[in-house]
């Protein structure tokens, strides 16, 4: 899924957790969870700066609007294991130790496989994801 989507998802259960530890902790976890569901991956590099960029202007977006530090935590707790991601595209030889993309967050590695969808249906799951986890926390909490 794309970085923002793991950002958001993981501040919105970062803020129903006690600490920021835990806030961090769910927004990990929400990652695996959010990466079985089916959806689309960047085509071009530049979709990924452009994912970042964007990520980094919500984070700060939020902050600056006096967002919680668990929203925070949880935020950098989703969006975290995609760093293995780009790491990898920026170092593949390193992530390639035997020719074949070696990553280790287990949605990553293969260990929890997710099917992928062709734009615009797999942003609209991403989106519809939000949409039904702000919804249930906005209820809940
Ligand atoms: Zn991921």
């Amino acid at each position: 899924m794309y970085c923002i989507t793991h950002f958001i998802a993981g501040a919105i259960i970062g803020t129903a957790v006690p600490g920021p530890v835990s806030a961090a902790c769910a927004g990990l976890v929400s990652h695996a969870v959010l990466d079985s569901v089916p959806h689309s991956e960047y085509s071009r590099a530049s979709q990924g700066v452009l994912d970042v960029v964007c990520t980094c202007l919500f984070a700060l977006g939020i902050l600056m609007a006096g967002a919680d530090v668990r929203a925070i935590a949880g935020g950098l707790g989703g969006a975290l294991p995609d760093l293995e991601v780009a790491a990898a595209f920026l170092f593949p030889r390193a992530y390639r130790p035997h020719g074949r993309l070696s990553l280790v967050f287990p949605s990553h590695s293969g260990l929890i496989r997710h099917r992928r969808l062709v734009f615009p249906w797999g942003a609209l799951t991403q989106a519809l994801a939000i949409c039904g986890l702000g919804a249930l926390f906005f209820w809940a909490f």
